[in-house]
C-alpha cells in the first residue's frame, strides 16, 4: 500500500503498512509493536489516519463474514470493508442500512471513526448505528464493547483511538428502495427563506452549488419509495427538475428512478473513482441547525473570495446524536462542506477565514477533512473525556496521532 492518502495531500510518516491475515496474527502484531495505527481505505484529507513513526495496519484483507441476527436486527461483519461492500451483501440477504455516506469505496471502520454521514433531518451519522465494537487493545487483547457499555459512546467515534477494531455490529432494517430528483438552479434565496421545508421535503436533501452564484446548481432529493410510486414533480423550490441528470457515469442513478436503497443513498458508484478523481481538497463544518442560514449567508458573502478555488459547496442536515467526539454530538445539525481544488495554499489561508466567518456559529469540523482549528475542545463539550478514556485503554500512546496530540 502506497504511504499517501486517496488524494495524494498527505503523505503519512508512518513506515509502513501491515496486513495480518488473522486476527491472532494482528493481535501479535499489536502487542509487539510500540507504535502503531489503523488505517481504512485512506480517503481522509486530514492526518487523523497517520502513526507518524509507527506504523500502519490494515484487516482489509481478511474476509467480511457477514452474520445477521434478525431478532435484533444487527449485522456484524469485519469493518475494514467498504460500505459497497458490505451493502452490497446486505441487501442481497434482504437488509439494509439507515444511510451512506456519498461515497460507498470508504471502509465502513474507518468512515465511522470519523464522524461520516450522509443527509437527512431524521438521520444521524452513520456510526449512530453502532451497536458492539470488537477490537484489539494495546496489549494485543480482543475486547467487545456493546451497547450496555457506556464507552461505546466514545469509541462509535473512535478517531482511531482506542484500538485496532475488528468486527462492528451495526443496527440494520429490511430492504428498501430509493428515488433521486434532481432540481437545477433553484435561488438561494427562495431555498434559504424556506430551508427547513426544503431539507425536510425528501428522505436525505442536499444542496451543492457555489456560494457566489444567485442559483444552487443541483438540489438532490433521495425519497424512500413504495412501488409504483414514481411520479416527479416538474418543478420544486423554483428549482426545474432534470430528466437527465448525469453529466458524469460516476454518479449512482437519478432521474426519479427508483432502485435499492445502497444504489441511490451514495451519490457515486463504487466502481468509478468517486468526486473529481482526487484533484480535490475538502474541508467540512457542522453548525447547529438553528444557525445553518445565517452561516451559509456568511460564507455566500465570502462568495467572490472563495469562488476561484473552489469546486462546490455541499449542505446536508443530519440529527443530533449521543457520540461523544461526532460533531453532531446533542445538536441537529447543518453540515456545509467544501470540495477545494487543489491549491493548498490558498485553501489553507481560506480555511482561517472561512473558521473566522462560522465562528459565531459554532462550527464543528470534519474529523477526516481539513480544518485549522485546534480549540477543538471547547467545540466538542466531551472531547477532553474521550481522549482520557482513550488514554486508559492505551496508557503509552501506542495508537497516538499528532493531529489529536496537538488538540492539547
Ligand atoms: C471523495 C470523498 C467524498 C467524501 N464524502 C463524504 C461524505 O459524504 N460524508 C462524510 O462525512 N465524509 C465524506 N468524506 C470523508 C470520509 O468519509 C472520511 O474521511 C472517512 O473517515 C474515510 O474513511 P477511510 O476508510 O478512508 O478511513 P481512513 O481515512 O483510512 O482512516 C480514518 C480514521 O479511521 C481510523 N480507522 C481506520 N480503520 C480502523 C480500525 N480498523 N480500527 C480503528 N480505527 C480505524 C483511522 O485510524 C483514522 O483515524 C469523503 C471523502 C472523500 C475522499
Amino acid at each position: 500500500m502506497e504511504l499517501v492518502n486517496w488524494a495524494g495531500n498527505v503523505r503519512y510518516r508512518a513506515s509502513t503498512v501491515h496486513s495480518p491475515g488473522s486476527i491472532v496474527e494482528a493481535q501479535q502484531l499489536i502487542a509487539t509493536l510500540p507504535r502503531v495505527r489503523a488505517v481504512g481505505t485512506r480517503h481522509s484529507f486530514s492526518t487523523i489516519a497517520d502513526s507518524p513513526g509507527g506504523a500502519l495496519i490494515s484487516l482489509a484483507g481478511m474476509k467480511m463474514d457477514l452474520e445477521i441476527d434478525e431478532e435484533s436486527a444487527t449485522a456484524s461483519f469485519l469493518g475494514a470493508h467498504s460500505y459497497g461492500a458490505v451493502a452490497a451483501e446486505l441487501d442481497a440477504r434482504g437488509w439494509a442500512l439507515e444511510n451512506m455516506g456519498s461515497l460507498p469505496h470508504i471502509s465502513v471502520v474507518g468512515g465511522t471513526a470519523t464522524g461520516t454521514h450522509g443527509s437527512g433531518d431524521q438521520n444521524g451519522i452513520l456510526a449512530t448505528a453502532i451497536r458492539a465494537i470488537e477490537l484489539i487493545t494495546a496489549d494485543g487483547e480482543l475486547r467487545t464493547v456493546a451497547d450496555d457499555d457506556p464507552d461505546l459512546e466514545a469509541m462509535a467515534v473512535g478517531l482511531g483511538a482506542f484500538g485496532v477494531i475488528t468486527r462492528l455490529t451495526l443496527a440494520i432494517q429490511p430492504s428498501y428502495r430509493v428515488r433521486q430528483d434532481v432540481y437545477r438552479d433553484a435561488s438561494w434565496d427562495t431555498v434559504l427563506e424556506s430551508f427547513d421545508e426544503v431539507m425536510a421535503s425528501a428522505y436525505s436533501v442536499c444542496l451543492i452549488g457555489r456560494f457566489e452564484s444567485q442559483t444552487i446548481g443541483v438540489t438532490i432529493l433521495k425519497s424512500v419509495v413504495a412501488p409504483g410510486d414514481d411520479d416527479a414533480p416538474l418543478e420544486r423550490f423554483g428549482g426545474t427538475w432534470d430528466p437527465d441528470p448525469m453529466p458524469g457515469e460516476h454518479h449512482t442513478v437519478r432521474a426519479g428512478r427508483p432502485g435499492p436503497w445502497h444504489e441511490r443513498l451514495p451519490h457515486f458508484r463504487p466502481d468509478y473513482p468517486p468526486s473529481v478523481g482526487g484533484d480535490e481538497l475538502q474541508s467540512e463544518y457542522f453548525v447547529p441547525r438553528r444557525h445553518g442560514v445565517a452561516a451559509i449567508e456568511a460564507l455566500r458573502s465570502m462568495g467572490d473570495a472563495i469562488e476561484p478555488h473552489l469546486w462546490a459547496t455541499e449542505i446536508r442536515t443530519v440529527s443530533a446524536d449521543a457520540l461523544w467526539a461526532s460533531p453532531a454530538f446533542e445538536r441537529d445539525s447543518v453540515c456545509i462542506g467544501f470540495t477545494w481544488k487543489k491549491h493548498p495554499e490558498e485553501v489553507a489561508a481560506l480555511t482561517t477565514d472561512v473558521e473566522e466567518a462560522l465562528e459565531p456559529f459554532e462550527p464543528r469540523p470534519h474529523w477526516g477533512k481539513l480544518f485549522g482549528s485546534t480549540d477543538l475542545k471547547r467545540r466538542f463539550p466531551r472531547l477532553s473525556e474521550h481522549l482520557a478514556l482513550a488514554e486508559r485503554y492505551d496508557p503509552t500512546g501506542k495508537f497516538g496521532s499528532d493531529l489529536l496530540t496537538g488538540l492539547g
